[in-house]
């Protein structure tokens, strides 16, 4: 008797207390996107402290959703060493000046330069690092650069043996990364547009100022909503915030889409589940973490160092760049978690979300890698649609951005928590 008069109770309040139902916030989600890759974010890495700056935002924003704290501000603290180019960032080709980031991009390893070389031209037909050889004396290339066409695999990313400084041209795709080491003093590597560096092209002056930092300090982010029927066992969403930061002092890298719609993603179903309690059957986790670009690193200290037993973990879904969706949606380690990816499968079919859904193999290409390799089944999603291609570039901007199938991405995966309790545990398939 007492028992039915507590569950009336419980489905009165329910009743009284019911808001229109609260879902997605698109509004929400494309204002956080405009915050965090706004030039006051600086890129969100080491120049300006940008990610610092975004980490007291997003701290903010985990206050405001009504989430509770694990530790002080929702922050985790760690430390890694990155080279960084806040300063002087001067590429001149025969006198004229290239834009950075446009016209060109330096090795995220470089150290500081300043120098004047000739160029040294290889055959535009090259292919192989191991032809440069023939066309090239690598014995007497002091004060020179090699230009490498775009044809010679890795060669700026990798280096080439024995040659201290080399350009790539490359047919527009600026792409930037960062590194957590410097070359050698006077080495150097660029990519220019071919187009910016005409085949008869005598010099090139760098005037280029970068520095290694050691240790310096990171922040992750994390809160929760506590579990109404399972609080002990808990289902992780994760996104990183961090991106490049600016090449020099006038370019930066937005990262609209890498990743500030993944982490405004998790802060958007954060809102949610704290807003609509009844629907976090196990304690909800979002995590923000930084490092990503760097090589995962905020996700690995998490991971090692996280704030609730991670063995109690039910499942991770990892969102880094998910603002398109016109082509459908990619599930990382769908092929290693089947019956998870059925799931995903099963509700994309009935709700007609996505025009499809695409298993991906088992990949550490992003932030859900360091829990699976805990020993938790964790999938990764990224949209995928021709309406946003830039990748680590300068116009990944936020204007760029059309949150193609936002409301179809959270769909999904709010339907995927919902069902979760009534699935087994996911294994993976040996
Ligand atoms: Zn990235």
């Amino acid at each position: 008797m007492k028992k039915t008069y507590i569950y009336i109770s419980i489905l009165l309040f329910g009743v009284l207390s019911l808001k229109p139902a609260a879902a997605q916030d698109r509004a929400y989600v494309n204002k956080v996107v405009k915050q965090l890759s706004s030039p006051k974010m600086h890129g969100r890495a080491s120049f300006k402290n940008g990610d610092h700056i975004a980490a007291k935002y997003l701290s903010k924003e985990m206050k405001k959703a009504g989430l509770t704290a694990f530790s002080p501000d929702y922050m985790q603290e760690y430390n890694y060493t990155i080279n960084t180019f806040s300063s002087k960032m001067d590429v001149m080709v025969d006198g004229n000046r290239l834009v950075p980031g446009e016209d060109y991009v330096v090795s995220p390893s470089m150290a500081s330069l300043k120098q004047s070389y000739q160029l040294v031209w290889l055959p535009d037909t090259l292919t192989q690092v191991r032809s440069v050889y023939r066309f090239a004396d690598t014995t007497a290339l002091a004060g020179k650069m090699l230009v490498v066409p775009e044809g010679v695999r890795n060669a700026y990313r990798s280096g080439i043996k024995g040659v201290p400084a080399m350009i790539q041209t490359v047919d527009g795709n600026m792409w930037w990364h960062v590194s957590r080491q410097q070359l050698e003093t006077g080495n150097a590597a660029l990519k220019i547009k071919k187009e910016k560096l005409p085949q008869n092209t005598k010099t090139i002056s760098l005037d280029v100022e970068s520095k290694l930092i050691i240790e310096r300090p990171a922040y992750n982010l994390s809160g929760f909503v506590r579990g109404s029927v399972e609080p002990d066992s808990f289902m992780i969403f994760v996104a990183h915030y961090d991106h490049l930061g600016r090449m020099g002092r006038k370019t930066y890298f937005p990262g609209a889409s890498d990743n500030a719609s993944g982490s405004a993603a998790v802060l958007d179903l954060a809102r949610y589940y704290a807003t609509n309690k009844e629907k976090a059957y196990y304690t909800m986790v979002f995590v923000l973490v930084s490092g990503e670009e760097a090589g995962l690193l905020g996700s690995r200290y998490f991971a090692e160092n996280p704030p609730f037993p991670l063995e109690k973990a039910k499942f991770v879904i990892n969102f880094d760049m998910v603002g398109t969706g016109s082509e459908g949606l990619s599930v990382v380690n769908g092929k290693v978690f089947p019956e998870a990816f059925a799931l995903f499968d099963v509700l994309n079919i009935k709700n007609n979300f996505f025009p499809n859904l695409r298993a991906g193999g088992e990949s550490c290409n992003s932030d859900h890698c360091p829990f699976y390799e805990k020993g938790v089944p964790a999938v990764f999603l990224f949209t995928r649609g021709k309406e946003n291609q830039h990748y680590h570039n300068i116009y990944d901007t936020h204007s760029q951005l059309p949150f193609t199938a936002y409301e179809q991405l959270f769909g999904i995966v709010t339907g995927f928590v919902d069902e979760l309790k009534n699935m087994p545990f996911f294994k993976k398939e040996l």
